[in-house]
């Protein structure tokens, strides 16, 4: 069963390409929209070494905000306390040849962390790591390079199936972050799930066997090009499996927290 009154992936003033909006608005919103429990995953600082390949560089926030980031939640969570579960979370990047050194610089926090979430917003074709959900222009380099629509999803299963592999636990993951977030920019392409079935298939199979969650995420719904919930399309073979999934909205303003939950209850698919 999903809870409806969780959102596990919520953004914040501290996100350097998300909105200024205080923490308090986020909390308001959650009230109002009827929300018991909040995680707070904001973008974990990127590994030392590794450059962000977005053009702007700010796909996550700097190492020396994440102290004050954590402390900031946890005064919510106090201030909260008994009225609303407010939980300190983080969205961490698999950055493929830098998971190691993501687990090692992150590590020391571990032990404020309620639980996060591990998701992957870059691809490494050849050397080059390539940005998934940054624009369409961007992502349509990715399909140029490897192909096709299907051949970028394929790419980007197989690539989480390779960073499952690393020690996870140690950061407090608890699920995988939208897992299909190439469909962000599905309506300009032509494809079909079924030709990448199988890789979904072992991906899923793996997620269960490290003992992980998934992130049903919402945010799809919001973007042109997609209109869809991001890992929807196998909630039910996860479910199957014992997956567990957990709602988000992957606010980045206020006026997004739990964005389309209520709309969103009444499928066939989330029963
Ligand atoms: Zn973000
Ligand atoms: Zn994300």
């Amino acid at each position: 069963m999903i809870d409806f009154t969780h959102d596990g992936h919520i953004h914040t003033p501290f996100c350097p390409h998300g909105t200024t909006d205080a923490l308090e608005a986020y909390i308001e919103t959650a009230r109002a929209r009827g929300m018991k429990t909040l995680t707070f995953t904001e973008h974990a600082p990127l590994p030392r070494g590794f450059t962000d390949p977005v053009p702007d560089q700010d796909s996550a926030m700097p190492l020396d905000v994440l102290p004050r980031y954590l402390d900031a939640i946890q005064q919510l969570k106090q201030a909260y306390a008994g009225e609303i579960d407010v939980r300190v979370g983080l969205e961490i990047d698999y950055v493929p040849g830098f998971a190691e050194e993501t687990i090692a610089q992150l590590e020391p926090y571990a032990a404020s962390l309620d639980e996060t979430i591990l998701s992957q917003h870059f691809l490494l074709i050849e050397g080059d790591y390539f940005p998934v959900d940054f624009s369409l222009e961007t992502f349509d380099v990715l399909v140029d390079r490897l192909g096709s629509f299907e051949a970028v999803i394929g790419r980007y299963y197989e690539s989480l199936i390779t960073g499952l592999a690393f020690e996870w636990e140690r950061l407090n993951v608890k699920r995988i972050g939208h897992l299909d977030l190439p469909i962000k920019y599905e309506k300009q392409y032509v494809w079909e799930r079924k030709h990448v079935k199988d890789v979904e298939t072992r991906l899923l199979r793996a997620i269960h066997d490290r003992g992980f969650g998934l992130d049903l995420n919402t945010a799809g719904l919001r973007k042109p090009d997609c209109g869809a919930i991001y890992a929807e399309a196998v909630a039910a073979e996860a479910t199957a499996l014992g997956i567990p999934l957990v709602l988000g909205s992957d606010a980045h303003s206020a006026n997004d927290v739990a964005s389309d939950f209520m709309r969103i209850r009444k499928k066939a698919t989330f029963r």
